[in-house]
């Protein structure tokens, strides 16, 4: 899947848009994404489970890993094209990211592990370290998305299907805030409306 058809994909389905947005962290930018708009189709997800999972044909991966609870569907179909299981970390008790549900990791597994969007990257890094307390030996990072700009550094392969160059600012340096327009919150406004 070439980067230009995946644009065009998330484009046509809402799930990458143009505007003022206040995003989850509280930065601000003119760009928008929201995977679960287009993996909420199962031919979709399916096809850029299958994309991800391509890239990585040279390694052997036994186990896929993801963060809850975005990665979980991806994760899923990354493993279906590589033909492997997947598992996801999630939040225990205390805040922190764990491996729960019975899952378990065998000694020395090539473990791959794979989130929607990079922005900062903190979700996939604290899965690799909750993998490789397991007992799991992550060889390598991917996602659909790359919205870092460049800036993100994994100690182990890392590839993403979309290098998406969307800057984001602090609220007070907006340059769209500072020519007088309001950010909107995307994803709190469609929860008010479907309430
Ligand atoms: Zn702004």
């Amino acid at each position: 899947m070439r980067p230009e058809e995946l644009l065009k994909l998330f484009q046509n389905v809402g799930a990458i848009r143009q505007g003022h947005f206040e995003l989850s962290s509280g930065r601000h930018s003119a760009t928008y994404v929201q995977c679960a708009l287009v993996l909420q189709y199962p031919k979709y997800a399916e096809q850029l489970g299958r994309a991800l999972a391509a890239e990585f044909h040279d390694l052997k991966v036994d186990v896929v890993a993801s963060p809850a609870l975005g990665g979980i569907l991806l994760g899923h179909e990354v493993a279906r094209a590589i033909g492997c299981r997947a598992v996801f970390v999630e939040r225990d008790s205390t805040g922190r990211m764990a491996l729960r549900r019975g899952f378990e990791l065998s000694p020395q597994e090539s473990v791959l592990v794979v989130e929607d969007v990079w922005t900062t990257g903190g979700s996939t890094s604290e899965t690799m370290r909750v993998i490789e307390q397991a007992g799991g030996c992550v060889v390598a990072v991917g996602a659909l998305i790359d919205r870092s700009n460049g800036r993100l550094e994994f100690p182990v392969r890392a590839e993403a299907l979309l290098e998406l160059k969307a800057e984001s600012y602090e609220a007070a340096l907006c340059p769209q805030c500072r020519a007088g327009s309001t950010a909107v919150r995307p994803g709190s406004r469609s929860t008010r409306t479907s309430a």
